[in-house]
Order: C-alpha cells, then structure tokens, then sequence
C-alpha cells in the first residue's frame, strides 16, 4: 500500500466546514428567515462592507471571542432533525467563508433544505454555492451604481449586480430584498432598483422598512418614521413581480 493511499484513505470524506466557517451566532428556530418553513439560523462571522443600518455590528469583524464550534451547531441540527425544515446561512456574509460549500453540504445530508442570505459581497462563491441552494435572499441596497454610499466600499456596486444577475440565471428560488431608511434612499432610487430588478428578470422582491434594533447611528435611528413606505410607492413597485412584500418596521 503506497503512502499516497495512506493519506487519502484517512483523509475524511468530506472536509470539516469548521475549518473555515466562523459562526458568530446560531438561531435555533425562525418562522421568518426562510419563507413558509421552519429553520434554524446560522450567523456566519465577518463582512468587509459597513452599511449605516446594519443591525448586526457584532458580526463585521473577522474573529469574534462569542464564536461557535461547528461542532457545537452541528449538534444542534442533529437534534432537530425532523423538527426543522431547514437552514439557514446567514450573517455578516457566508460567502466569504470557504468552509461554505462543505457546511452547506453537512445541512444537506442531514435532510434540511438550506437557505443563504447574501449581500452578493463574493459572486464567485456565490456562483460555486447556488446549484447546492434551495432557496437565496440578496439584499439589494441602492441603485447599483450608488452602492458605495450605503456600504462604504468602492467596487461594491459591481460586486453586487454580479451577484443578481448569477442569482436570476441560476433558477434558484429567490427574493430580493431592499432595506428603506428615508434618509439614505429616495423613492426614485427605490423606483430605479425596482427597473432594474424586473429588466432583468427577478421574480420576488420585498421592501423592509428599517428597524432601529441593533443600529449604531443615532441619526438613523431617529429620522424614520413608522409605516414610511406608503402605499402608493408599493402598488408601484408591486405590479413588476410575481411576488412583492412590505415589511413594516
Ligand atoms: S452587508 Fe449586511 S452584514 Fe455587511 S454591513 Fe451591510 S448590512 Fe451589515
């Protein structure tokens, strides 16, 4: 027996999406996070964009000293098998964790349908995940060529609308979704991402108002009122998808 064989054979068959998948956070049941069914959250750790509204801040930095083992998530999902319906990779940005495809396969082969939320921040791996995919939600955050404004990053623009366009082509049920602060987005840049969504043949697209919880920014926190997508604006934007939901903060 050669040594090569040696290594291979203790090689495990699949590679530990520890490694690479750093989780900051775990829900253990959502009626919300995947669309009709029951699921468990799973908050990957890290996003290099840096959004006002982002209500999750302890989960931009790389490393976190709450993070979870997979191990310790595994474990969870083995308890609930047959309790829950799916999984949900969530964040910070999943894509950006290479040990992605490998935890998503883990969730697979224990008989949950696995869901992604996405900003579109990594669309070759994104690409590399979708045909593992039941179901992907992309936040879609301005006017592609305004991105930089919401997310501080130049490039990002760029980054995201390949990351829709792969979405829409790759037949995956999906929604895209937009987060409304009125102070950082008109309605004819709502109107604007709306065009460019049906244009390009999106089937599902929701608005959701921003939620003050977990937001750093005063100023953001104080300059939105409730019900601030009227009803106007969503009739609109509601007939160019099968599709469309508002969420009120
Ligand atoms: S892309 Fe998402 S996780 Fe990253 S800063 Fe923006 S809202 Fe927060």
């Amino acid at each position: 027996m050669s040594a090569g064989f040696l290594r291979s054979a203790r090689r495990p068959l699949r590679p530990d999406p520890e490694c690479n998948l750093r989780v900051g956070g775990l829900t253990a049941l959502s009626t919300t996070d995947y669309p009709g069914r029951l699921a468990a959250v799973i908050f990957c750790q890290g996003c290099p964009w840096r959004c006002a509204y982002c209500h999750n801040p302890h989960l931009l930095p790389r490393h976190s000293e709450r993070a979870l083992s997979w191990h310790a998530v595994n474990a969870l999902l083995e308890r609930r098998r047959g309790l829950l319906d799916a999984v949900v990779f969530s964040g910070g940005e999943p894509t950006l964790h290479t040990g992605l495809p490998a935890a998503i396969r883990a969730a697979k082969d224990m008989g949950f349908a696995v869901g992604l939320h996405t900003a579109g921040i990594h669309p070759r791996r994104l690409r590399d995940v979708l045909p593992m995919l039941d179901w992907v939600a992309m936040d879609i955050k301005a006017p592609f060529d305004d991105y930089p404004r919401i997310t501080g990053v130049a490039g990002s623009g760029e980054r995201a609308l390949e990351s829709m366009l792969q979405i829409i082509a790759s037949g995956v049920a999906h929604e895209f979704r937009t987060t409304v602060h009125p102070d950082l987005l008109t309605r004819d840049a709502i109107l604007d991402i709306a065009s460019t969504l049906q244009f390009h043949g999106a089937r599902c697209y929701a608005l959701q108002e921003f939620r003050a919880q977990g937001c750093t920014p005063d100023r953001l926190k104080t300059g939105a009122p409730a019900q601030h997508i009227d009803a106007a604006l969503a009739h609109t934007v509601s007939s160019r998808f099968e599709t469309f939901e508002v969420r009120h903060s």
